[in-house]
């Protein structure tokens, strides 16, 4: 199969798989790309950006936005909501620039519904192992959150069958070389 030469690219996968660290890679490497940055209510991690990291902002505006139909997927993961800006990807698309989104099961399954044309891809942790491993070194999150986060991992892991592609990130730059192929990027 050919894909288009301008298209729209998910990138899923459980938290601490690296889905960020790629993505991040991908947009440094090939400068052309439109990496959504998304809106969420969570609070800032220490070290994170407002409007490179993510847009920060209260429940109320989230939900002001949804109504607007100013988000073109979001969802609520372990208590707070993320989604993502429409207008921004929809501009890079128009404008001819591949656009990924890096955002988790369920707005996964929305865009599905609403955008079928976009290519779809799992990141897979090596192991089970590793993946907890990473969520302890992040350091980011107390013991709580990393349960609930590793339990909505296993969730996740089970529904990768119904993306396009999945890749094991084992080699972070053979990973990031294998998405860019699948991406079409040069
Ligand atoms: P974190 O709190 O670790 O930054 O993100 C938690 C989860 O939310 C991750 O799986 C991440 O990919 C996902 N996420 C980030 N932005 C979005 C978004 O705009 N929409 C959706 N549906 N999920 C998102």
């Amino acid at each position: 199969m050919v894909w288009a030469p301008t298209r729209l690219t998910v990138l899923a996968g459980p938290s601490g798989v690296g889905k960020g660290t790629v993505a991040a890679l991908i947009a440094e490497r090939y400068p052309k790309v439109y990496l959504s940055i998304s809106a969420t209510t969570r609070r800032p991690r220490p070290g994170e950006v407002e409007a490179v990291s993510y847009f920060f902002i209260s429940r109320a505006a989230f939900e002001a936005a949804v109504v607007a139909g100013d988000m073109l997927e979001w969802a609520e993961y372990n208590g707070h909501l993320y989604g993502t800006p429409r207008l921004a990807v929809e501009d890079a698309l128009g404008a001819g620039r591949p656009a990924l989104l890096e955002i988790d099961l369920a707005g996964a399954r929305q865009i599905r519904q609403s955008m079928p044309g976009a290519l779809q891809v799992f990141l897979m942790p090596p192991t089970w192992k590793e993946l907890e491993r990473r969520l302890i070194a992040r350091g980011t999150e107390d013991e709580g959150q990393r349960l609930l986060r590793l339990a909505t991992a296993e969730r996740e892991v089970r529904a990768r069958g119904e993306f396009d592609f999945v890749l094991t990130n084992d080699d972070l730059d053979r990973t990031v070389t294998r998405l860019a192929a699948i991406m079409g990027l040069d």
